[in-house]
């Protein structure tokens, strides 16, 4: 028996087929740039853990629906599903569960009305997650499908965390309050870092960073999310590949008053063209760290913006814990730059977080620690797996 993850966006269909024993990979991939003359469906095909085969396949996919087609065409010709009832259940990623879901559930049509009410929350995800709900539960009208939310994780927030300082008929009329995103890598990584420490996640004060293109921190409390930095939206909180993270507000009524843009082109510039892009005009790390190794100044400013503001998350977070234990880094930055991980970390020693330099200076596969043998905190390099806790909590919820 198998097990389907679906994250539908606008442009794109990430799904992965996982063995319901055991939560090993069948199949992933991706239909990326949907819509676009050229789109592109890749995949990779397991045994085991071992990759046997990876596949791209370049057409033009119209829409969500063609993009649907292909990928259960595919699934049932190569023979991964024989039959639809070789289908455990289907967990698709939701991005906005607003207040109401703080787990993952079975989808109903109250569930989907819930959904639909979240839309102004993420106009652009929601809908497209909708979507592949919908498609899946049509062609699937027998198999379970379970509603995975970003949001839910962070839900255990209390009041004086989610709450943003404004009127209260905004909480209440408009529920304007923080949120939170990628509370499903968060959660992952917490609970492996509990694993690779032998500890009960609830023995264990942590700060998970997930730096990947969008990034965030987490401060978890006996295994509970207490705060994290993104807010109503993904765009509160750390810098980013290309959104600006926290900034003074009145920067953006200032931007209406005096400069060209419009109101549509104000959100654009800070969502799409700010962060670390803004600074140096790139938005890969790799790139970025190629430049500033060369000299590049602004490369070498953007490298130290984005380290400096995630320090002082750390510190904000250390001061709301009170005992720290674990600081773990994930996502494609996290897992990957040495760079970032060194200068994030040197400086807290004073807050028992002693990187090793020698441990930190090698590639990372799974989940691994790269503290110094007498740092208080313990320093941990953990691969996200965002598929696999999707199947999880599906199988947890059926
Ligand atoms: P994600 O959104 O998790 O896929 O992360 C994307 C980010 O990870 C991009 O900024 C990439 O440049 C960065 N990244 C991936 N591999 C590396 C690497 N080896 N070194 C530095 N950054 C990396």
């Amino acid at each position: 028996m198998k097990i389907l993850v679906i994250n539908s966006g606008s442009s794109s269909l990430k799904f992965q087929l996982l063995n319901t024993l055991g939560l090993s990979p069948v199949i992933s991939g991706m239909i990326d740039r949907i819509g676009v003359k050229q789109s592109k469906f890749s995949y990779t095909l397991y045994r085991g853990k071992e990759i046997v085969n990876k596949i791209d396949q370049f057409s033009y996919i119209k829409d969500t629906t063609d993009a649907f087609k292909l990928l259960i065409d595919m699934l049932q010709n190569s023979g991964v599903i024989n039959a639809s009832t070789d289908l455990t259940a289907i967990g698709h990623r939701v991005v906005h569960g607003g207040d109401q879901f703080n787990q993952p559930v079975l989808i109903t049509g109250s569930v989907l009305d819930s959904i639909r009410k979240n839309i102004p929350l993420a106009p652009l995800h929601n809908p497209a997650n909708l979507k592949g709900i919908d498609i899946c539960r049509e062609t699937f009208p027998a198999i379970p499908q379970v509603a995975v939310f970003d949001t839910a994780f962070h839900q255990t927030m209390p009041e004086k965390a989610y709450r943003y300082p404004l009127e209260n008929t905004l909480y209440g009329e408009h529920k304007i309050r923080r949120y939170g995103f990628h509370g499903t890598s968060h959660q992952y990584v917490a609970n492996c870092a509990a694993q690779v420490l032998d500890k009960s996640v609830s023995q264990l004060n942590l700060i998970t960073l997930h730096l990947g293109n969008g990034a965030s921190a987490a401060a978890i409390q006996a295994g509970q999310s207490v705060d994290t930095s993104m807010g109503m939206t993904p765009l509160e909180g750390l810098m980013m590949g290309t959104r600006c993270g926290d900034i003074d507000p009145g920067i953006i009524f200032y931007l209406a008053r005096n400069s060209e843009l419009d109101f549509d082109e104000i959100d654009s510039q800070l969502n799409h063209q700010s962060g670390l892009y803004g600074i140096c005009g790139l938005n890969d790390m790799r790139e970025i760290q190629q430049q500033a190794e060369h000299g590049e100044k602004h490369a070498k400013l953007a490298i130290e913006m984005y380290c400096y503001r995630i320090k002082k998350y750390i510190g904000a977070y250390f001061a709301i814990l009170g005992r720290l234990d674990g600081l773990v880094f994930t996502a494609g930055i996290g897992e990957n730059s040495q760079t970032v991980r060194l200068l994030v970390c040197q400086g807290l020693e004073h807050f028992g977080i002693h990187i090793d330099p020698k441990k930190n200076n090698i590639t990372i596969n799974s989940a691994t620690e790269i503290q110094t043998n007498e740092s208080p905190v313990k320093i941990l390099v953990v691969p996200t797996n965002e598929e696999t806790e999707i199947a999880r909590q599906t199988l947890t919820c059926i």
